[in-house]
């Protein structure tokens, strides 16, 4: 038997609609925030992500699923992420001179080739949101008040927002510089990637997850010490910002986000305990990437949140029950001949707005019977012969177990 790729997973009609709700609250929530939604390709250019994701971050350089294409001879990747073909998207659809700030939000499916864990898979589903064209640390507010509008609707109280600034391009080379010096001392305790890193973008260093460097990482000097008078200004204006909209947060100097366009504010949310991966939801400001991928000078802030770490969050919180549907109305013929008046009674109650499923296995009652009490219908409606020639039959109420009769013509369920 053929199984399913190792990191992907099929989502069965029971778990649908824990996602389908979830989904709700988050495109409701990006709604009321002023997002639209955007559907961009499954797959794009493999340059687009080797621009817009960083040709030195893991992601590009170990996790992407890409490919040649088969009539022209050009690389193809699915997509890893979503900013990159947003950014794309809005360049390509002549957006970046619209009106601004310009608001889209999306959830989508995303591929990376990672070692599969509780929480990390190679498909797996993000909503995500991007914001162009705003400066002000109040579009990284509004941004942060939709992940928190959202966590708070699914009852995570618990979740927890890290925030940080990691400067700009003013600020970089003296921290560089702090960066290097200090790893450079412990150059001995680092594992053989970060010695990489150590040359090409040292700010990795503090993202690596291998326990030596992530204790290292601990005590390394923090970028907040070393933002220019402009980073510290938009910084300290947005916690006042969070203050005022009562949004709690820890400046946590760890958050460096592991994407390489990020400027300014980064931050992730995370639930604490549900898996070695406990981030649900992680974002930052991008002021240089519409730039990068051959647009305007066009500042961006954005986030993506994780759909199985919310749901493990969820699940850890108690609040992952959602009711499963369950059809208003079973129709049990009894024989052959009441088949038709079944099914046509079954598509004039459909067509009103009901749900109403009806046999097709030609099953004995009993069978019949079992199977709408297993499927949870409201109500069952016997017809045989006898309710055909008659006109009326009887209304089962299965949850109260009660009976009545009903005329067929004109019938329609209770309310
Ligand atoms: P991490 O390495 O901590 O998993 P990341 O920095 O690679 O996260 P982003 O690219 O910022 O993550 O993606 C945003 C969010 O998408 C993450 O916070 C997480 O909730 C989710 N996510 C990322 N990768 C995966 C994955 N492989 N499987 C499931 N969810 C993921
Ligand atoms: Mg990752």
């Amino acid at each position: 038997m053929i199984q399913k790729i190792k990191g992907t997973m099929d989502i069965l009609p029971e778990q649908t609609p824990l996602f389908r709700y979830i989904e709700q609250v988050m495109r409701e929530e990006a709604e009321k925030y002023g997002f639209g939604e955007i559907r961009t390709p499954t797959f794009e250019n493999t340059a687009l992500f080797v621009r817009g994701v960083g040709d030195t971050t893991d992601v590009v350089q170990k996790e992407m699923y890409t490919f040649a294409d088969r009539d022209e001879n050009r690389s193809i990747s699915l997509r890893p992420e979503g900013t990159a073909s947003v950014v794309r998207a809005l360049l390509e659809n002549g957006r970046h001179v619209g009106a601004m700030p310009q608001k889209f939000y999306y959830i989508i499916n995303c591929f990376r080739h990672e070692a599969p864990q509780a929480g990390r898979s190679r498909e797996f589903f993000q909503f995500g949101t991007e914001t162009f064209g705003a400066a002000a640390p109040a579009a990284d507010a509004n941004a942060i008040g939709l992940a928190a509008a959202v966590f708070r609707r699914l009852g995570l109280t618990s979740v927890r927002l890290h925030l940080n600034s990691i400067g700009c391009a003013e600020c970089r080379p003296a921290y560089r510089k702090a960066l290097t010096e200090y790893y450079g001392a412990h150059i001995g305790e680092l594992c053989d990637t970060c010695h990489t890193r150590l040359a090409q973008n040292p700010l990795r260093l503090l993202d690596c997850k291998n326990p030596s460097c992530a204790a290292l990482a601990s005590a390394a000097p923090r970028t907040v010490d070393y933002l220019c008078p402009a980073c510290r200004e938009h910084f300290e204006t947005l916690c006042s910002l969070l203050d005022a909209m009562g949004i709690s947060y820890t400046v946590d100097p760890s958050i460096v986000r592991g994407l390489d366009y990020y400027t300014r504010t980064v931050f992730e949310f995370i639930a604490e305990g549900i898996a070695a991966q406990s981030t649900v939801c992680g974002g930052g400001r991008y002021d240089g990437l519409v730039e990068s991928l051959g647009g305007p000078s066009l500042p961006g802030i954005g986030f993506a949140m994780g759909l199985t770490r919310v749901i493990m969050a969820m699940e850890q919180a108690g609040t992952a029950s959602v009711a499963l549907p369950h059809p208003r109305l079973y129709i049990a013929p009894l024989c052959p001949a009441a088949v038709p008046t079944a099914y046509a009674l079954a598509e004039r109650l459909r067509a009103a707005g009901s749900s109403c499923e009806c046999d097709m296995m030609d099953r004995s009652l009993k069978a019949q019977m079992k199977y709408a009490g297993k499927i949870g219908a409201e109500y069952t409606l016997i017809l045989g012969e006898e309710e055909i020639a008659s006109g009326r039959a009887q209304l089962r109420n299965m949850r109260e177990g009660t009976q009545e009769e009903v005329a067929l013509e004109g019938f329609t369920l209770p309310c």
